[in-house]
Order: C-alpha cells, then structure tokens, then sequence
C-alpha cells in the first residue's frame, strides 16, 4: 500500500492526471471514499492524463451514473451514489464499461461488488484536515505493473 498527501484540488487533479498519462486499456480504478473526498476531482485529472478534451468533460451531465469520454483510449467514468440493484447495472451496460476497451474509474464501486474484476486499483481519498490523502493499493498483477510504471508503490 501507498500513500501520499494531497494539498489542495489540483494536487488531486494532478495525481489523476499522472495516472491516466500512464493507464492500460482495461484497467479499473475503484475509488472509495466519503463525500467530498475528492473523487471527482480525481476522476477529472485522469479524464485529463488520456487526453479527454476538457470541454467535453464540463459539459457532461453531472449526475449521470455512466459517462463515457473519448480519449487516448475511452474513459468510463461512473458515479454509482444513486444506482439502485445489479439489474439496473446491467441496464446501464456497467459490464461492458468495466474492464473492456478502456479505463474506468469507478466512484462507489462497493454497490457492484460483483461486477469489479479481480485485477483493479484500489484508491482510497480521505480527509486530512482542509487536504486529502490517498492510499492506494494494487489487486492483481496488471494494476501492480500499473502503479510501478507510474512509480506510485510502496512510498
Ligand atoms: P467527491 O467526488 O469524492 O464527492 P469532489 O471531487 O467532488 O469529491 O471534491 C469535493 C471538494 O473537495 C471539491 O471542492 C474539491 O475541490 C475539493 N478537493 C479535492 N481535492 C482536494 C485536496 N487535496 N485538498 C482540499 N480540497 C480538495
Ligand atoms: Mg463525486
């Protein structure tokens, strides 16, 4: 496990951005934490780290619980506050956005625990006083070369 400070929203940004510069088609990011611990803002630096122009990204609805940006590859981000049972998932095409063709990113990925692969990032943001911290750790081999191209293990 990793873990590193975060002073301010474009420190967030920034440490999105690097992981997305570096990202795998397929790989999965699930991104825990309380809100307003900064997921989004994270999300929004990785959209920026694969080349997701930025308009594109501002003009998205906010509350889609899917929204897909095209990128260097194509980054599926989702917002999973309000989704309700696994039927709903699957509506959505969830499982085709996860692990697929390009990266995900996935804010309250515990309300689809069947859906998350093995191989994924764990990245959790919590509060440290007015910043926020960032742990986070590789489950499985792909996420692990991942993290260590990125050279963010075991700082
Ligand atoms: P979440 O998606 O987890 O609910 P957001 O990304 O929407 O959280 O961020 C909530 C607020 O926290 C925003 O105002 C954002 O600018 C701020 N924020 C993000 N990262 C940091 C940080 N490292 N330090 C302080 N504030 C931050
Ligand atoms: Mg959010």
């Amino acid at each position: 496990m990793s873990s590193y400070r975060l002073e301010g929203p474009e420190a967030t940004h920034a440490f999105g951005r690097r992981l997305g510069q570096l990202a795998p088609a397929g790989l999965v990011i699930a991104a825990y934490g309380d809100l307003g611990a900064g997921k989004t803002t994270m999300a929004q630096g990785v959209a920026a780290g694969l080349g997701v122009p930025a308009d594109h990204y501002v003009n998205s609805p906010t509350f889609a619980i899917l929204q897909i940006h095209p990128g260097r590859l194509p980054f599926y981000h989702m917002d999973l506050y309000r989704l309700g049972d696994l039927d709903e998932a699957y509506g959505i095409g969830l499982d085709e956005a996860i692990g697929t063709d390009g990266v995900a990113f996935i804010e309250w990925p515990s309300r689809i625990p069947d859906l998350l692969p093995a191989d994924h990032v764990q990245l959790k943001l919590s509060y440290e006083g007015s910043m926020r911290r960032v742990e986070l750790r590789a489950c499985g081999p792909v996420s692990e070369t991942f993290l260590q191209r990125c050279a963010l293990l075991n700082a």
